[in-house]
């Protein structure tokens, strides 16, 4: 384990935060660290985060260059995707491929996965019908992490949507009684 990581959060997932995404600017509003997908630069060079769409530009250097949507350094050998069980199924994600260990800490640390009482606003992709069905991440009662070699990225209805090659391997999180998430298979 890297010494300089930080750990935090309770429960049976492993919770080590990566160098590289402990590194990332942190967001003052949530005191988060910013996934670098989320960063949209302006023309004038300033940049503006938000956590609920990913950038369209960082979705194409992402996959040019097999980058890690969240920390923004070079994707392992297994990449991995996270999202619900329909998204799993039809392996069409909004978000990049991750490395494991961002995606592990992003469940942790993202109170939109951690918890399950706590919405995430969706106002952003409501009025658009010209997604493939299911990848929109209306809350589900799990989430699958899937591991694969390999993806390929489509412009649909002007969002940037990531298609993972088939997993080798999935893991299940899913919330407890008292809505905390747990990995279960
Ligand atoms: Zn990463």
């Amino acid at each position: 384990m890297d010494p300089d990581a930080t750990t935090r959060g309770t429960g049976d997932v492993n919770r080590t935060i990566p160098e590289a995404l402990a590194a990332r600017p942190i967001d003052p509003k949530r005191n988060l660290p910013t996934p670098w997908a989320n960063e949209h630069v302006r023309d004038d060079g300033t940049v503006d985060v938000n956590f609920a769409v990913v950038s369209n530009e960082r979705a194409f250097e992402c996959t040019e260059l097999r980058l890690c949507g969240l920390c923004g350094e070079g994707l392992d050998y297994w990449i991995t995707f996270l999202g619900g069980p329909k998204a799993a199924e039809l392996r069409t994600y909004g978000d990049p491929p991750m490395h494991e260990a961002c995606a592990i800490a992003s469940l942790d640390l993202c109170p939109h996965l951690a918890v399950k009482r706590h919405k995430r606003r969706q106002v952003h992709r409501q009025d658009d019908d010209g997604l493939p069905p299911g990848w929109i991440d209306t809350k589900p009662d799990r989430w699958i992490l899937g591991y694969t070699r390999d993806f390929k990225l489509k412009m649909v209805g002007g969002y940037a949507i990531f298609f993972a090659a088939p997993f080798k391997q999935v893991r299940v999180f899913a919330y407890d009684d008292n809505e905390q998430l747990h990995e279960v298979a």
